[in-house]
This record gives C-alpha cells, sequence and structure tokens, in this order.
C-alpha cells in the first residue's frame, strides 16, 4: 500500500535506536514521505510514536536487527553502543548500513578513534594506552598533572572518564573505571568547546555547519550558542578540521566533530560521533537544512541541502531535575512559549530522572544576545518535574 502512493524514490529507513535523535531523524524521514522502522527495547520509545513501526528488542540481538533490514532499503543508527558485528554482517551480504560498520568500529573505540585521527594529522590532544598504575605513572611523568583517564569503550556524557589530579587518586580511578581498556590524555586547559557539524553524501561530497559553541555541567552538555564567540581564524581551522575528518573516515551521513578550542587559538578534536548530536539540535530551526534531513538526504543518495545559518541560535537542554523521577510533566510552558522565538522539543518520554535528556528548547533572534537573553528567560521558567512532585 504505502508503495503505490509514493511518488518520490521509495526509500524504507530502519534506524536502530528510538531515543530523540531517531525521533527526529524519523521526522525529517516522514517528511520526505519515507517509510520509518526504529528499533529499541522500551516499547513506545521516542522515534516509536512518529515512525510506521518498532521492533522492540535489544541493541545487541543481532537476529532483530538483521530481520529489520530485511523491511527496509537502508539501514542507520542514533548512537554509537550497538552491535557492529551486525552491521558488518549486512554490509558482507550487500545491504546498506551507513555509516559504514568499519567507521563505527574504529570510532565506538576511543584509543583507536584518536590513533586514526593522529595518524591522519588531524591535531589531537597528546594521549596514550594505559594498562595499569605504572602505565598511569607513565603518563603523569609525560603530561603531567591533571590528566585524563577515558575508558576506551561504553563511555558517554562523561562515563568513562575520571580526571586524575594526584598521583594518590591512581587506585581508585582504576577501581572506578573497572576492568576495561583505558588511555590517558593530557588535560587541555580550553578556551571553549565548541562542534562542527559535517555531512557526506554517498557521492563524497562534503558540507560543514557553523560552529556551535558548547557549555556542559556534570559532563552533560547544557547549552549551545551558535555562531561560536570565536573570531574567523578559529572558525576557518575549526571548520577544515571537521572537513580533514570527512575525508578521512570517509563515512556517509552526518558526523559531529567535537574539539577544544585551546588559549592560543588552536583546535584538538576532542571526539566525532558517526551521528546527528545535541550541539546540532539547533539547526532544525536555525539552518536551512536540520541536521537530521541533512543524515536522511546523506544515507538515501540525495543531494546534501544548504548548511547556512538563518539567524542566531541559542540551544538549552531540558533536564529532568534532581529528587523527580516518575512520570514526566514540563512544568512553565505556558509562560516559555509566549516569548518571541522559543521552539520547544519534548522528546515524549514518558519517565524523568534526574539529568535524564527530556527535551530542549531553540531560541532563535536577530542578534545572539538577544537570543541568550531570551533562552535565559525561558530556562528559568521550564522545568522538568515528576507528577506529584511539582510543589516542592
Ligand atoms: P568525552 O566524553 O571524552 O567527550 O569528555 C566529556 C567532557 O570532558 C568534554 O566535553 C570535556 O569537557 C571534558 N574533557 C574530555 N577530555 C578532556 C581533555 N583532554 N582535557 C580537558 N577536558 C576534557
Amino acid at each position: 500500500m504505502w508503495e503505490r502512493v509514493f511518488s518520490c524514490p521509495p526509500f524504507r529507513i530502519a534506524i536502530v535506536g528510538g531515543g530523540q535523535l531517531g525521533k527526529m531523524m524519523t521526522v525529517a524521514a516522514k517528511q520526505f514521505g519515507f517509510y520509518v522502522l526504529v528499533l529499541d527495547p522500551t516499547p513506545g520509545s521516542p522515534a516509536a510514536q512518529v515512525a510506521d513501526c518498532q521492533k522492540v528488542a535489544s541493541f545487541h540481538d543481532r537476529e532483530a536487527i538483521r530481520r529489520m533490514a530485511e523491511e527496509a532499503d537502508v539501514l542507520t543508527y542514533e548512537f554509537e553502543h550497538i552491535d557492529c558485528t551486525a552491521l558488518a554482517e549486512l554490509e558482507a551480504a550487500g545491504f546498506p548500513v551507513f555509516p559504514a560498520a568499519r567507521l563505527l568500529r574504529v570510532i565506538q573505540h576511543k584509543l583507536a578513534q584518536k590513533q586514526a585521527l593522529q595518524a591522519a594529522g588531524i591535531p589531537v590532544p597528546q594521549f596514550m594506552a594505559v594498562g595499569g598504575a605504572a602505565d598511569v605513572q607513565a603518563a603523569a611523568r609525560q603530561f603531567s598533572y591533571p590528566l585524563l583517564l577515558k575508558a576506551c569503550t561504553g563511555g558517554y556524557d562523561g562515563k568513562g572518564n575520571y580526571l586524575l589530579r594526584a598521583p594518590e587518586e591512581i587506585g581508585q580511578a582504576l577501581e572506578v573505571l573497572g576492568e576495561t581498556e583505558l588511555m590517558a590524555e593530557k588535560f587541555v586547559p580550553f578556551a571553549c568547546e565548541i562542534s562542527v557539524l559535517a555531512a557526506r553524501g554517498r557521492d563524497g561530497e562534503v558540507r560543514t555547519y557553523p560552529l556551535s559553541e558548547n557549555e556542559h555541567q556534570d559532563n552533560i552538555l547544557r547549552r549551545s550558542i551558535v555562531p561560536a564567540r570565536v573570531g574567523p581564524a578559529v572558525a576557518g581551522r575549526a571548520r577544515e578540521v571537521a572537513e580533514a575528518v570527512m575525508r578521512e573516515f570517509a563515512g556517509v551521513g552526518v558526523f559531529c566533530v567535537e574539539m577544544f578550542v585551546t588559549p592560543d587559538g588552536g583546535v584538538l578534536v576532542n571526539e566525532v560521533a558517526p551521528r546527528p548530536h545535541n550541539s546540532g539540535h539547533y539547526t532544525i530551526e536555525a539552518c536551512v537544512t536540520s541536521q537530521f534531513e541533512q543524515h536522511i538526504r546523506a544515507i538515501t543518495g540525495l543531494p546534501l541541502g544548504d548548511t547556512s545559518l538563518r539567524s542566531p541560535a541559542v540551544m538549552v537542554n531540558l533536564l529532568g531535575t534532581e529528587g523527580h523521577d516518575g512520570p514526566t510533566v514540563l512544568e512553565g510552558y505556558r509562560q516559555a512559549l509566549a516569548l518571541p522565538g522559543v521552539h520547544l522539543h519534548l522528546y515524549g518520554k514518558a519517565i524523568t530522572a534526574p539529568q535524564r535528556k527530556m527535551g530542549h528548547v531553540t531560541v532563535t533572534a536577530v542578534n545572539l544576545e538577544q537570543a541568550l537573553n531570551l533562552a535565559e528567560q525561558a530556562q528559568n521558567l521550564l522545568r522538568v518535574a515528576a507528577a506529584g512532585r511539582g510543589e516542592e
């Protein structure tokens, strides 16, 4: 039935992961009239609320991933902690998976990722593999304190990272990080953190987006400011570095290149995400083509869209509040939506928990000062609470 009513090349897109990124990818794909299947272990996941079909299964369920692909023309994913082998098997059978499994395998492993970037001449903080306390001491001799210890796999939102301040903390750091492969990294006293979204099409064309300036608290992104408040030389360098990353990895889809801006105006790549990113949510309202539409265009072989900025923007994450666990309510949305240029996104997660990403607000305005001001007002009005806990 769907095939018969379809008027463009028919694409059926399988997305592994049904969270907010999957949801916003799905909305973009549905705008093109595409058919979307999502795989997520939670029934009624955010993406499933807008997709045609959800497969309820674990991200590590190879058989479920394979069966979903049988009903689709192309497969993508919304986060990197999924079973690479399942994707590699699909590719080996000739099924299109974007970004490619070989790339995901490198990106999933922080040390392998940094080694690949360094080998390609892309600037990264100094790092080394560490196996135990003696190696950490050797890293400290080279990098001095503080330094970062990072788990090579499975980390996100700062989980799996330990900021090591003194030799006395080595034992505790290794205990907290547990039995896992580790790397040490020189601490970068950055002037600010930025990210550049970049898209690469199936034909190899690369386009980058304007820089986003990102502020984190407890390792979680709180606010993105666009355009980033850096000079044109830094902005130009950051976009060049992002293009170099895209050329090196040669993946298809939208990628996010997170970087540190050093006090002398240099840029160092912290991390590459092989997918649309939280710091790129501003593109929905502020760019000609959103990162989600761009990702769908890229993986389906459509021409890439215009990445120009239409207006300055500030994006603020709506996180679950401390002490609030349970059915989600958003307080203050009427007042916040009465402010000009406020765009509210709620992901449709039934249950809130402290620090959980429940939604975001993007404020667009004629200038950045106004956008910052309105975003602060909106942020002060909005609070994610659990039902029945609103009056504390
Ligand atoms: P990651 O999960 O590795 O991206 O790290 C999360 C956050 O930790 C980053 O956004 C930075 O704020 C901080 N961070 C990570 N690596 C470093 C580093 N080498 N120097 C300074 N801060 C870092």
